[in-house]
């Protein structure tokens, strides 16, 4: 087989371990897992879709011993690579592992697998009045295992933290398919080193997921949504420091700059004064009585920055439409432009209009558009540079571009991704950010924890 080096004995030990209804091997089939959200494309040599955690154990039993590598996946909605096999191998999908296996209201915890869609569990645990905060856009899709390994996040990270925030504990499988149980039920626990929230963020190198507890956290009463938009986008990098310097934090505090919004007006508008250059869209949550009080005192600390206009939208629907205008951003783009490179750097919340200025001057100088919106109240900001693969001298500026990118963010005490993860997409960046001696030993992790190197090799680690 040209595009697949899958040994006879490899394909029989696979179907020993899940069977053959749940092994992938044709081409059609292998396709579908040759890409995820990055748009690069890596053919696997197998696809496996084990439904128990047995049969994840019997595939690396059989890829151990025969030296193959074996990437995790989930919905393989990833931007970064994560669930590709850029070295070959077998895929190890873990979405049939779906089970939502116990909600406890008593201990605010919920155990379920890894294949759970997060939506999902979303919908599950409202019924108790409970929720896990982790809210990627990408939620209606992702799994949590995908979740838990890129220590995802979203718009209410800004209240509630990110993923390793909300995970008790986990039930792993090492790369020889033997199972290691980390963390626990409890919110507190101090026993050890933890070993929990190294996994989590290691983007399926160091062992599979095949159970997590997670921390519950009560589903608020009532939501507020507001809209502020300024005359430039340095008073509103000063509302978002403003906002998040005293008080309770919203929970969310999204930012759009002047070519995010020209892009939503031409696209149908629902973004506020007509002469704002950068908008703040702001969520505070609350009690049904209590709601009405904050979002009319978060418009007053706005106020103090000079908006053009801050506005609490009225019920729901004015809400809902408010958030589609800041939704609709990512598909704009993609349909504009042919090919954009989506970064998700961070800079500390005091040092956004450094960035936003810093963004403006790199664009004028290398003559790529560069469009930014985000999670403000985090500092965390997707930048997207718009290029062209069919215009080499503008793919050549755009790489530059990126690179400056990147330096003035270290220069501004941040870091090269807050959720989208390092992947192959990043790892040749990532030794300007870490120190060296944290590089070494973290590579020394990942020899322990898997001396073979089967475990979604080529990822995080420069390729040297
Ligand atoms: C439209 C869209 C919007 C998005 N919005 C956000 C956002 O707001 N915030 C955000 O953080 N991300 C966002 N993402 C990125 C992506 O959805 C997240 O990274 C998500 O958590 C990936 O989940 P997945 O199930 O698709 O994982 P995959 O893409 O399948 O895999 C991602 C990584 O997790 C590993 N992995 C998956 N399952 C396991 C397991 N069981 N054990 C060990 N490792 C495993 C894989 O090896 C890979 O490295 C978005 C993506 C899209 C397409």
């Amino acid at each position: 087989m040209a595009d697949s080096e899958l040994s006879s004995a490899l394909r029989e030990g696979l179907i020993r371990a899940v069977g053959p209804e749940r092994l992938l091997t044709g081409a059609a089939q292998r396709e579908a897992y040759a890409w995820d959200n990055s748009g690069r494309r890596f053919l696997p040599w197998a696809v496996a879709l084990p439904e128990s955690r047995e049969q994840v154990a019997g595939v690396l039993r059989v890829c151990h011993e025969a030296g193959v590598p074996v990437v995790p996946r989930g919905a393989g909605t990833g931007c970064v690579g994560g669930g590709l096999a850029v070295q070959g191998g077998v895929i190890l999908s873990t979405q049939r592992l779906n089970r939502i296996v116990a909600i406890e209201p008593g201990d605010r915890l919920a155990v379920v697998e890894p294949g759970v869609v997060n939506g999902v569990l979303r919908e599950r645990l409202a019924a108790h009045g409970l929720f896990w905060p982790p809210d990627p856009s990408s939620a209606r899709s992702c799994t949590i295992g995908g979740n838990l390994a890129m220590c995802s996040a979203g718009p209410n990270a800004v209240r509630y933290g990110v993923t390793r925030h909300w995970v008790l504990g986990l039930e792993v499988l090492l790369a020889d398919g033997s199972p290691m149980r980390v963390g626990g039920y409890t919110t507190k626990g101090v026993v050890g080193y933890d070993l929990t929230q190294l996994l989590i963020g290691s983007e399926g190198t160091l062992a599979v997921l095949v159970e997590a507890i997670l921390k519950l956290a009560p589903l608020p009463e009532a939501r507020r949504t507001l809209r502020a938009t300024f005359r430039d986008m340095e008073s509103a990098a000063r509302a978002v420091a403003g906002v998040m310097g005293r008080g309770e934090p919203p929970s969310a505090l999204e930012f759009l700059d002047p070519a995010s919004l020209e892009l939503l007006r031409g696209n149908g508008g629902g973004v506020g004064h007509p002469e704002g250059q950068a908008l703040l869209l702001v969520e505070v949550e609350g009690d049904a009585v209590e709601v009405d009080r904050k979002a009319c005192a978060l418009r007053e600390r706005l106020l103090a920055f000079d908006p053009l206009e801050a506005v609490v939208a009225g019920d729901e629907a004015e809400s809902k439409r408010i958030w589609s205008a800041r939704y609709a951003l990512s598909p704009t783009l993609t349909r504009i432009a042919p090919r954009r490179i989506n970064e998700d750097v961070v800079v500390p919340v005091t040092r956004l209009a450094e960035l936003v200025a810093g963004l403006q001057r790199i664009a004028r100088a290398t003559e790529v558009p560069i469009v930014s919106f985000g999670h403000a109240g985090n500092g965390n900001i997707h930048v997207n540079l718009l290029t062209d693969p069919a215009d080499p001298a503008r793919q050549v500026r755009a790489a530059q571009a990126l690179e400056q990118v990147f330096d003035l963010v270290l220069q501004l005490n941040g870091t090269l991704s807050g959720e989208h993860g390092v992947g192959i997409m990043k790892r040749d960046f990532i030794p300007r950010e870490l120190d060296p001696r944290s590089l070494v030993l973290q590579q020394a992790i990942k020899g322990i924890f898997d001396p073979r190197g089967i475990l979604n090799p080529g990822k995080i680690f420069p390729m040297s």
